[in-house]
């Protein structure tokens, strides 16, 4: 009886510790999804197939497949035993080594997380997307939630006419089907099923190719055409300089880049397929505040750093994050110079410093890690590992890492493997300060920074807290714009009628430190109003309209066009402070305040309605009907915007 608990318990664990990729090699799948509208459809099957091959015997195998019904199942054709537990479809058989089996079923599903339907109730703003990353492909698509067995997923889809489909792979037809049309998307090699997405909605595209012959497509609302060349400006040069620098072609058929409604972060590097936040469709002035080139760059480096190798777990994430972010790096390197990159340096460098002052550094080995540690922390190790081995021992390392383990998975030993092999000698200390020890080695950093980069150098120089005496001189000589904004940052009282002179970094300082305003640099000031910034235009707005009463109504006209951002930032403050001007178009006030509400309701994007909320909320003005769409953001998809209502919810109640 005893013995009999034992033989038992062992047989649980060794069930629950085994990993399915040692005993099935899950091949290829090939799906046809149905969106006959642009909703959840829980009437619709989809159909799906399976090739996958046995490594060691075994009674079943699964797939993830979350709060799905199933029908048909059939193993090389015949009806197969099958157990659905709402997580797994578990496929019950004696499985034998060495042979190849197909699965075939047709499904139903209705996803609560991993794709998103938006934007449903409004006729012409449609879309579907998804996310896989951290939220799992399997609530969407049967598929595996382990990142170790890369599958070749070869999509196919039926959607009504007036919608583009676009995911993973080439498109390889599309046909008229009735009021359809069915998309069929072919892949040639394998990935991890974090990686498979789609996007549904109404777009148009240009395309480019690269200097290899890669298609680059660029999709973007039709209403958004003149934010195309803004929006993906050196698209090509960075593509060309990451294959280039990184001395591995692109793996994968084509490149596409689809911008989507209030994305969950900035940006995912679906294989061939990134879908990104359209709140970086910027247009010519927006490009200057907050351009997508950085998120661009990433997500494409992680086409082969993530895409083409992954991290084996959580645990090495930083092969992902830290490579993405580095060559990101490179390639801003390219386009902006050597001052922006060691300057995107020195800034992760103080923030990494900081987060161990506040006691939450971690090992980058450490899977729970910062998003700072991982991605900052990450790219500074290549920065430094690249410093110690030299420009040719680390790009011969890069390429043979990626020669090597090309479609398959990575631990940290297999990078730092390749550059010992290379560099000739052991690594161990380097790896302990750089990536196991706790603390982030801020003095090396710093160290680095000081032998490569004269504008480091006298940026760090520049410091009117502790040398006030030479700060008036820095603003009028010549020191790089990067150090004026730190003086004016420091004594925005020393800003002077020159000061203006400067480039647009200094300007947009003085926007934002000199919030006080003498009467004798007014003038100036006033001219920030035609900066090509929104930042900038919205500051100084407001400075302006608070400092001088009497020239409220000429700030108001100056400005009564510009909008800004997606989140309207300019046009919001400016129905604002027009509220708050009595004399100024008195009879036009209650139009205003309705605009300011209706940017609260659910067919706008979530950064416009969380800046109308709290413009609302600052004029104790949130009426009832932005109550109720206060009420219905709770439930939105996007957890920024949900806890953005409920913790203003709680600020409304505490007010009564
Ligand atoms: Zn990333």
């Amino acid at each position: 009886m005893k013995k009999l608990l034992v033989v038992c318990l062992l047989f649980v664990s060794v069930f629950s510790n085994a990993q399915q990729t040692d005993y099935v090699d899950f091949r290829r799948a090939e799906a046809l999804l149905v969106f006959n509208q642009l909703a959840v459809d829980s009437t619709t099957y989809n159909s799906y197939e399976i090739d996958f091959k046995i490594l060691k015997p075994t009674d079943s195998i699964y797939i993830d497949a979350v709060n799905m019904k199933f029908k048909h199942v059939a193993l090389d054709n015949s009806t197969a035993t099958f157990k659905n537990d709402g997580k797994r479809l578990i496929v019950f058989n004696d499985f034998k080594p060495n042979e190849s089996y197909k699965l075939s079923f047709v499904f139903n599903n209705a996803p609560k997380k991993a794709m998103y339907f938006i934007g449903w109730e409004h006729e012409g703003k449609n879309q579907i997307w998804t996310q896989g990353q951290g939220k799992y492909t399997s609530n969407w698509l049967p598929s595996l939630d382990d990142t170790n067995d890369k599958i070749e997923f070869d999509l196919k889809f039926l959607a009504p006419k007036k919608y583009e489909v676009i995911s993973n792979g080439i498109l390889k037809s599309k046909s008229d089907n009735l009021s359809n049309i069915l998309w069929e998307y072919d892949m040639q090699k394998p990935m991890s099923s974090y990686l498979v997405a789609v996007a549904v909605g109404v777009y148009n595209k240009k395309t480019e190719t690269s200097k290899s012959g890669i298609p680059l497509e660029y999709y973007y609302y039709p209403e958004d055409s003149l934010k195309v060349e803004p929006t993906y400006r050196y698209s090509k040069q960075m593509f060309d300089f990451l294959e280039e620098e990184i001395g591995f072609s692109y793996p994968w058929q084509n490149y596409k880049q689809v911008p989507v409604h209030d994305f969950l972060y900035a940006g995912m590097e679906n294989t061939s397929c990134t879908i990104f936040s359209d709140a970086f469709m910027v247009d010519d002035i927006g490009f200057n505040d907050k351009s997508y080139v950085n998120v661009n760059a990433h997500e494409l480096a992680h086409q082969w750093f993530g895409d083409l190798v992954t991290a084996t777990s959580g645990e090495h994430h930083w092969l992902q994050e830290g490579f993405a972010t580095y060559y990101a790096l490179l390639a801003e390197r390219d386009i902006f110079g050597d001052n922006h990159y060691y300057f995107k340096l020195y800034e992760s460098a103080v923030d990494l410093g900081r987060q161990d002052l506040a006691g939450e550094g971690t090992s980058l080995l450490n899977a729970k890690s910062s998003s700072l540690t991982f991605y900052q922390r990450g790219a500074w190790v290549l920065h430094a590992l690249r410093g110690l081995v030299g420009d040719d021992v680390f790009k011969k390392a890069v390429k043979a890492y990626l020669d090597k383990h090309q479609f398959k998975n990575v631990k940290t030993s297999d990078f730092i493997k390749e550059v010992e092999r290379f560099y000739g000698k052991s690594l161990n200390t380097f790896v302990d300060v750089w990536i196991k020890q706790k603390d982030f080695p801020v003095d090396a950093a710093f160290g680095l920074l000081q032998n490569e980069s004269t504008f480091i150098n006298e940026y760090l120089m520049v410091d009117c807290q502790a040398k006030t005496s030479k700060c008036e001189e820095y603003l009028k000589y010549y020191v790089s714009d990067e150090a004026k904004v730190k003086v004016i940052s420091q004594m925005p009282e020393l800003v002077t009628s020159d000061t203006f002179k400067h480039g647009f970094k200094v300007r947009q300082a003085i926007s934002q430190y000199v919030r006080q305003i003498p009467k004798a640099i007014k003038e100036d000031y006033e001219t920030l109003l035609d900066d090509k910034s929104y930042v900038t235009i919205e500051n100084a707005l407001y400075n302006l309209w608070t400092a001088f009463p009497e020239e409220r109504a000429k700030y108001l006209s100056k400005t009564r066009n510009v909008v800004g951002f997606n989140d309207k930032n300019v046009r919001l403050l400016w129905i604002a402070l027009n509220l708050n001007t009595p004399f100024y178009q008195a009879d036009n006030k209650q139009g205003l305040f309705e605009e300011l509400v209706g940017y609260t309701d659910e067919r706008y994007n979530a950064d416009l309605r969380m800046n109308a909320f709290n413009y609302l909320n600052l004029m104790d003005a949130c009426n009832d009907t932005c109550k109720s769409n206060l009420e219905k953001a709770k439930s939105h998809h996007n957890w920024r915007m949900v806890k953005f209502a409920k913790e203003m919810s709680e600020k409304l109640e505490n007010k009564k």
